[in-house]
């Protein structure tokens, strides 16, 4: 709880749209009361005015797909580690390095992580959060340990959290967990619901996240649907990052993990699925997914050598698209959503790809990065400045040398495909400024 304010810049995005000199009056919860060109108001500010200057105020990025843990292997992933060197050598690694921390190790680290997405221009994070006990797979004295210092370094920081809690069981078809998967486990489905409910009597926003169908059997896959389409909760799974996922589920099951989850209730509501990844995925793939939202990774996507996402036809297929930046290897959405644009040239030797029917690729990409991700997390007060909405802001140097030459009508393109984080100059999440 803050006092009233009131924010102005040179430019900002409102629905979508470019408004010069525009006002955001924002009461005490950090609520937008009203919006528009400066112009249009009548009264003046009520409270203290936040003028940005020479600014373009859009809105908050939103980061659908995060393992903050994973920012501790950055560079020491990044040189040769087996012969051949490709996603499962990288997840050897990586297990390694989760089974390192301890509960100020993990508070540490997503701290780091957090801190820098705020400073990239992320306001919102959905943390898909695996790493549950102790090493050894016993729960520490409080089941939720580890899902608490997530909480709390979110808090610290002043990131929007939503808690995309990891239901993790098996190391594959009839394959129990590894060793080095242990922590990761839960008993079984009731004992996970008992944290989700423990988390959601606390006031955290929690999403359900079954890790994958390799992670999770399918009686297990279709009790969590049944909860989360009961609580209304959103609900995220890693989904065919990697051909070797289609091949085991269609050896378990004879299905593509896409047509299972469809199977086991994931799809009842619109956009209450997240399928992150979904890189080896088919045209029928593509149809199941309809009304439900892809959650695209491209620089980890680039990182672990995964492939590219098929974005284009996802779009025409009706499937909505968001960005994460899962690995954190890097931090910074104007390079994932100008990489899944570049992806798109590359694919196709065609250019300006995801423009939208009506819309310039810029405003394309920047709803991409916001508002899909926020609706991906469940949030629908997030993601635009619009009246009614929270107030969560990146705010974006026009001095910077990167615009020099740029002029107003291409602004938006000019930051979301030609731009990296680095023009981010200040973040306010909730009406406070949060700016690292
Ligand atoms: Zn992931």
């Amino acid at each position: 709880m803050t006092a009233p304010k009131t924010f102005v810049a040179e430019l900002g995005v409102i629905g979508g749209r470019l408004v010069s000199r525009p006002r955001w009056d924002v009461d005490a919860d950090g609520r937008i009361l009203r919006a528009g060109a400066s112009a249009e108001f009548e009264a003046p500010p009520a409270g203290a005015t936040r003028d940005f200057g020479r600014a373009l105020v859009v809105p908050g990025f939103v980061n659908a797909h995060s393992h903050a843990f994973q920012r501790a292997i950055r560079g020491a992933t990044h040189r040769r580690l087996a012969a051949r060197d490709d996603f499962w050598s990288w997840r050897t690694a990586m297990y390694e390095r989760a089974n390192t921390l301890d509960p100020d190790g993990l508070f540490a680290i997503t701290r780091v992580a957090f801190r820098e997405m705020l400073r990239a221009g992320f306001t919102t994070v959905g943390e898909f959060h695996y790493v549950h006990h102790q090493p050894d797979g016993r729960a520490y004295d409080d089941a939720n340990e580890l899902s608490w210092q997530v909480v709390r370094a979110a808090q610290d920081v002043g990131i929007r959290l939503v808690l995309l809690e990891v239901f993790y069981q098996r190391a594959g078809a009839g394959r129990e967990a590894l060793a080095e998967q242990r922590r990761f486990c839960d008993r079984d489905v009731e004992a996970y619901l008992a944290r989700v409910e423990a988390l959601r009597a606390a006031g955290v926003s929690v999403g359900l996240a079954p890790h994958s169908v390799r992670a999770v059997a399918r009686p297990d896959l279709e009790q969590l649907a049944a909860y989360g389409a009961r609580e209304r909760l959103p609900m995220h799974a890693h989904v065919s990052e990697q051909r070797r996922e289609n091949d085991e589920c269609l050896a378990e099951h004879g299905c593509s993990p896409t047509a299972l989850l469809g199977e086991c209730g994931f799809f009842g509501r619109p956009r209450g699925f997240t399928a992150v990844h979904a890189i080896a995925t088919d045209a029928d793939d593509r149809a199941r997914l309809r009304g439900q939202t892809v959650c695209a990774c491209p620089t980890t996507e680039a990182d672990l050598g995964d492939g590219l996402v098929e974005a284009s036809e996802l779009r025409s297929d009706g499937v909505a698209l968001a960005v994460g930046s899962d690995s954190n290897a890097i931090i910074d959405p104007i390079q994932e959503v100008r990489l899944l644009e570049m992806g798109e040239r590359l694919r196709s030797r065609r250019r300006i790809c995801l423009a939208g029917d009506e819309r310039g690729l810029g405003a394309s990409l920047l709803e991409i990065g916001t508002v899909a991700g926020a609706r991906s997390l469940g949030l629908d007060h997030v993601g635009d400045l619009v009246v009614g909405n929270a107030f969560d802001a990146a705010v974006i140097d026009r001095r910077h040398p990167l615009f020099a030459e740029v002029t107003d009508d291409a602004i938006l393109d000019a930051l979301l495909t030609c731009a990296t984080a680095s023009v981010v100059s200040h973040v306010v999440v909730g009406g406070v400024e949060r700016t690292p």
